[in-house]
């Protein structure tokens, strides 16, 4: 599977990722992530580095999951929910018109993604003071940006974490500087210049009510399916290990398919399966 950014390291963009198998030692530490995560870019960095296998040559360690730019981060977990749901779910929402609820399905693979810009994942902007080099936000800065309330001292955060110069030992101090003397204008200017270069997975979707026929503009937040379509796996052990008496171990380390023909096979030996 290839990233529409891709992670920049030695020089050069890592994009061919590949997931882990889906088996329930990693359905559980998805988990926990959600349950244990701080803030939500902790949670996406968590259940990334329990899902992926590799991110080009690299090991799907912290800092490079970190280091991956916030669109890569959501189209992974996009593509995460997709494997869980298989592809496609079913979801219930309220129609803004007519408050009816209709339920319509989702295909995560179908979500539009916009590609990384031709500078990726640098952009250039000409301002008063001179020509400055920046690069497009990444999970780091998203971790570091979760902990601020949303104002003015977290946009200059965010623009001296992403201002890059050659000269490192200079670059804090004069990255402080820089962004205290930026206008709002020239603010604006950075942010267009990163979004022009930073790839996007479309966060909405439309959907039509079937009661008044209504377009419905529906937010889709991978986290919040990945939630919905986890299985709770210690009942899943437990079920399983009742039966079978395999261990742990042996019972988290089944694909997640082969766990649910399982659990298919106990209920309809109980008479339960219609
Ligand atoms: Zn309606």
């Amino acid at each position: 599977m290839r990233l529409p950014g891709g992670l920049w390291h030695d020089g050069r963009r890592h994009r061919e990722v590949g997931f882990r198998p889906l088996t329930g030692a990693v359905e559980l530490a998805v988990s926990e992530a959600l349950q244990t995560a701080e803030t939500l870019p902790e949670a996406t960095t968590m259940i990334l580095q329990a899902a992926l296998a590799h991110i080009g040559d690299l090991a799907p360690e912290t800092p490079w999951v970190d280091a991956l730019c916030v669109g890569d981060r959501q189209f992974l977990s996009v593509c995460l929910a997709g494997r869980l749901g298989e592809d496609e779910v079913w979801f219930t929402v309220e129609c803004t018109a007519c408050g009816q609820r209709f339920d319509f399905p989702l295909r995560f693979s179908a979500l539009p993604v916009k590609p990384a810009g031709p500078t990726y994942p640098f952009c250039e902007t000409d301002l008063a003071s001179g020509a400055y080099r920046w690069r497009t936000p990444n999970g780091a800065d998203q971790k570091i940006l979760a902990r601020f309330a949303p104002d003015d001292t977290a946009v200059a955060t965010l623009l001296q974490r992403c201002l890059v110069r050659e000269d490192t030992d200079a670059q804090a101090a004069d990255a402080a500087d820089l962004v205290d003397g930026l206008t709002a204008a020239e603010i604006d200017c950075i942010e267009a210049a990163m979004e022009a270069q930073a790839p996007e997975v479309t966060g909405q979707v439309q959907a039509t009510c079937t009661g008044c026929g209504r377009v419905n503009v529906i937010d889709i937040d991978p986290l919040f399916h990945l939630k919905r379509l986890l299985r709770d796996v210690n009942v899943d052990i437990h079920r399983i290990a009742s039966t079978y008496h395999w261990s742990e171990a042996e019972i988290l380390s089944l694909p997640r398919q082969r766990r649910l023909r399982y659990l298919e096979l106990i209920d309809r030996a109980r008479g339960m399966a219609v």
